[in-house]
């Protein structure tokens, strides 16, 4: 087992038994060695394997394994094979600490991901889509408001949330089922933790969108094109943006699109898109408002502060459950929030020093 998993941690680390042997003082034949399970690592080399793969030790002790079935990728072409299969690793690295947390618990402390029943069968068009969405959000009784937080509205309804640590500007989010030794299945979303909450939001929703229409759209629609409609609905509804922005209007003011940013978390841009699928402008309008958008460099980056990163907390809520409940130690505790022991017992005291501290 340990073997299989110093393979793995070295493949996602994109490092040659070369360079791993180098980090760790020996050949790479003994990294060859440890990963044909020949040899086993001392527990000091373990330490330092573990440090140079970026993973915890426990990751190489685990019993349960987690396999991620049709993982769909939300990135740009330039995204490469080796770039998914790190983001997979470490997206299956974390899936497998939340369900081995889960399994602390004699019940489930997460109600199952449904589909509601209400949803169309067959999807014919992308205004459908507009009525797809109202029907998720009222069988989530999100109503027509703004979702501050998407993390917390996907996780309270039985999606686990994953953030990766994945800076590649070509890469933004995937959707996976993760199934278990027991074949027990999690559907699960992943998105990059350090873009801006607008990006990631509309990730996590169009990620979303592939769960809720797969197997309903008919062959002319795009499915991309569809979990991207999907998305800027579920994010700012129709009737939402028809109160914001009014029924029909010539054109719409910068400062407007800036202000709807910050409320509804959906970006300038999206929300020109959203005016035009809405019809509140016409589409020579929004061509021309787009051009004007891009023309200022936007596209690249909107003007203002970058909204900030969103954080899911149901993970850190059930460790300390588990604590509190189910005699977890507070070793295990630590281990689950991947922080130092030291650390730990100061963050569960409220310590304010413990904030400074690295997670
Ligand atoms: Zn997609």
């Amino acid at each position: 087992m340990i073997a299989q998993r110093i393979l793995q941690a070295r493949k996602a680390a994109g490092l040659t038994l070369v360079e791993l042997g180098a980090k760790l003082g020996v050949s790479h034949t003994a990294i060859q060695k440890f990963e044909r399970g020949e040899l086993t690592p001392s527990s000091s080399q373990l330490l330092t394997l573990a440090k140079a793969c970026d993973v915890r030790t426990e990751y190489f002790f685990r019993t349960h394994t987690v396999e991620l079935e049709n993982p769909e990728f939300r990135k740009k072409v330039r995204f490469s094979n080796a770039d998914q299969e790190r983001v997979l690793f470490q997206t299956t690295n974390l899936a497998e600490l939340w369900i081995r947390l889960l399994g602390i618990y004699p019940i489930s402390p997460i109600k199952p991901f449904r589909i509601p029943e209400e949803l169309p069968q067959s999807i014919d068009s992308y205004e459908q889509i507009e009525d797809a969405v109202e029907k998720t959000r009222n069988a989530w009784q999100l109503g027509m408001d703004e979702i501050p937080d998407i993390c917390d509205t996907l996780e309270a309804h039985g999606l686990i949330v994953i953030m990766v640590n994945v800076a590649n500007p070509s890469f933004d989010g995937l959707a996976a089922t993760a199934r278990t030794d027991d074949g027990t299945t999690y559907p699960l979303v992943a998105v990059s933790k350090q873009w801006p909450a607008d990006r990631q939001r509309f990730t996590l929703a169009h990620e979303l969108g592939h769960l809720m229409l797969a197997g309903r759209l008919t062959e002319e629609l795009d499915e991309e094109d569809a979990c991207n409609r999907f998305a800027g609905a579920f994010l700012a509804p129709k009737p939402a943006v028809l109160q914001s922005l009014g029924q029909k209007r010539k054109g719409l003011e910068w400062h407007e699109l800036y202000n709807l940013k910050r409320e509804y978390g959906l970006s300038m841009a999206g929300w020109i898109i959203r005016a035009r699928q809405c019809e509140v402008i016409s589409d020579k309008a929004y061509k021309s408002l787009y051009a004007q958008f891009a023309k200022k460099g936007w596209r690249t980056m909107e003007p203002g502060e970058p909204l900030q990163p969103e954080q899911p907390k149901l993970f850190e809520q059930l460790v300390f459950r588990a604590l509190g409940e189910y005699c977890i130690t507070e070793s295990v505790a630590a281990e689950f929030l991947g922080i130092p022991l030291m650390t730990f017992f100061r963050q569960r005291q409220l310590d304010p020093a413990a904030n400074a501290s690295d997670q």
